[in-house]
């Protein structure tokens, strides 16, 4: 198959000679009416009707126990692994194969990963990979997790929903029982997707979602914490809004605080992309089959969602049958107006988690090497 050929047939899915980006919003529908009405009304910031609403849709729509807003995605993980226990020193298994604001959210808390491989089914963390890795450095003691090496705790597992993909779930849960560690779901990608019918973040005590422009719906910025019970809700909510206790004048502030929580202009944003959501996942699954059988029986492989689940398809993708010809692939496209990106480099190559432990690392630097990412912006025709 020619580099022409594949630019053809997506300007010929967009229907555009202009630019065609990796992932763009669309703003159809109440979007503007709901914004202008938090201008109007002069509620903009952290108090507003439209941030209850959009946790209720959430929590709705995921079926998770509570949902609470805050600012970003990172600022979501850093709350859900703040909530899980995760204290300064602490190790934390994750992906080498992320987005770097996964490790941020660790990093700034003081907590160090620890890098275990992906699989090929997911891309996402491998049980098999995770529980090798504990074997070969961990102790079970009275106290928890511990690594052989130095002693530190390890206190959780980050899983991350590759490009909307669920990770294998039941594995990890039943790993993370045996080792005692607590999962926490970056879902940022994965609003949408389900894990045997169940949705991604609802599978973890505590779990991450982000509304980035990128995302598949946006606030502009803004996450979301998922939880599990009604108790550590109340308790997420407290912290993620400076730990004020309830008074009608007095500041008093019971521990320290986040000042994390979603201002209601964002949060009206999303209470309409809401309402498209399901209109935008089946036109993403389209486009997602269209590239699929474009690509069948093709030296680029698309990547599916795992048989166990429906993934959102946030990102379309490809595995290259080598370098070469992804970087060929990558010239060709971008030159041509067609966004293409390769994955995100491994975490252990940028300097600031260089020196952090890690497992074998092999699927992971596969993906690494191969993979091209497509563009998947929906495209609506008129399908509802
Ligand atoms: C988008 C994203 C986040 C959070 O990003 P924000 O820009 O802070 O909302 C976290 N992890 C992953 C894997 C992401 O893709």
């Amino acid at each position: 198959m020619s580099q022409t050929s594949i630019i053809e047939f997506i300007r010929d899915l967009y229907k555009t000679n202009e630019f065609i980006p990796l992932h763009a919003p669309t703003f159809n529908g109440n979007e503007q009416k709901y914004v202008s009405e938090t201008i109007q009304s002069t509620f903009v910031s952290s108090v507003g009707k439209f941030v209850d609403e959009f946790e209720q849709k959430i929590e709705v729509y995921t079926g998770a126990t509570k949902a609470i807003a805050t600012v970003n995605g990172t600022a979501a993980l850093h709350t859900a692994l703040y909530m899980a226990g995760v204290k300064a020193g602490d190790f934390v298994i994750t992906q080498a194969l992320t987005f770097v604001a996964t490790c941020n959210a660790l990093y700034h808390m003081g907590a160090v990963p620890i890098f275990v491989d992906v699989s090929a089914v997911s891309l996402g963390l491998c049980p098999k990979a995770l529980e090798a890795y504990l074997q070969e450095n961990a102790e079970l003691t009275e106290n928890g997790c511990f690594h052989k090496k130095n002693s530190k705790r390890i206190k959780a597992v980050v899983p991350m929903h590759t490009f909307g993909h669920p990770v294998e779930l039941d594995e990890l849960l039943a790993v993370c029982q045996k080792w005692q560690l607590c999962l926490v779901e970056d879902a940022a990608e994965s609003l949408g997707s389900f894990y045997k019918g169940k949705h991604t973040g609802t599978f973890g005590d505590f779990s991450a979602l982000s509304f980035n422009g990128n995302k598949i719906i946006t606030t502009g910025g803004g996450g979301i914490v998922l939880c599990q019970n009604e108790e550590d809700a109340k308790r997420t909510k407290h912290v993620t809004t400076t730990a004020k206790v309830p008074h009608p004048f007095e500041f008093f502030h019971d521990e320290p605080g986040f000042n994390y929580r979603m201002p209601n202009l964002n949060a009206a944003l999303g209470c309409a992309q809401m309402e498209v959501l399901p209109s935008y996942l089946k036109q993403k699954r389209q486009l997602a089959m269209q590239y699929r059988d474009f690509f069948s029986g093709n030296e680029l492989k698309f990547v599916v969602e795992p048989e166990y689940a429906a993934s959102n398809y946030w990102l379309n993708a490809v595995i290259c049958p080598d370098v070469t010809v992804r970087d060929e692939l990558l010239f060709s496209t971008n030159d041509a107006g067609v966004m293409t990106r390769p994955i995100w480099k491994l975490m252990h190559r940028l300097p600031m988690f260089a020196h952090c432990l890690r497992g074998d690392l092999t699927q992971s630097e596969f993906i690494e090497a191969h993979l091209i990412n497509l563009p998947s912006s929906p495209i609506n025709r008129g399908i509802a």
